[in-house]
């Protein structure tokens, strides 16, 4: 089941696009997007769904949103590194990353006002964009740890 396609703010019903189509990478095939070519506007999609995941971006939203996720996904893809007595099995680095992950979603939703659920980067907006990307300047994952269990 297709969902509705969202309406470009230009009127054009956008189309259903795969990532191979988006980004020219076969790899990405899998992921869809909602995209309104002639205004270079997209929204992904919610994993193995036709669902947006918020709202259309044009390339300005669009390089908010990689910056937001340049900031928070090291919080947690490192986050080992505060642990003691390395080196960690892998299956233990795996662990502590999962929860890390966890953490700072609900840390950054903490700040925001909002619920963990509604953190969603794919899908924000600028104003949203910018607030993750205020809150994320100077915090490290070893703050987070103590700031939220
Ligand atoms: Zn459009």
């Amino acid at each position: 089941m297709t969902d509705q396609p969202p309406i470009c703010p230009c009127g054009r019903t956008t189309e259903l696009r795969d990532g191979a189509h988006v980004y020219g990478r076969p790899d990405l095939a899998f992921k869809h997007f909602w995209c309104c070519e002639p205004c270079d506007m997209r929204v992904g999609c919610h994993p193995g769904t036709t669902t947006p995941l918020g709202q259309l971006a044009g390339p300005k939203v669009r390089a908010l949103r990689m910056e937001a996720h340049a900031l928070l996904d090291p919080l947690w893809k490192t986050a080992e590194k505060w642990y003691t007595s390395p080196p960690l099995p892998a299956s233990r680095i795996k662990s502590i990353r999962s929860i890390a992950r966890r953490r700072v979603y609900r840390w950054l939703a903490l700040q925001l006002g909002a619920t963990t659920e509604e953190i969603h980067i794919a899908g924000s907006d600028e104003a949203t964009c910018r607030a993750i990307i205020q809150a994320l300047q100077n915090v490290d994952y070893g703050r987070i740890r103590k700031e939220v269990h």
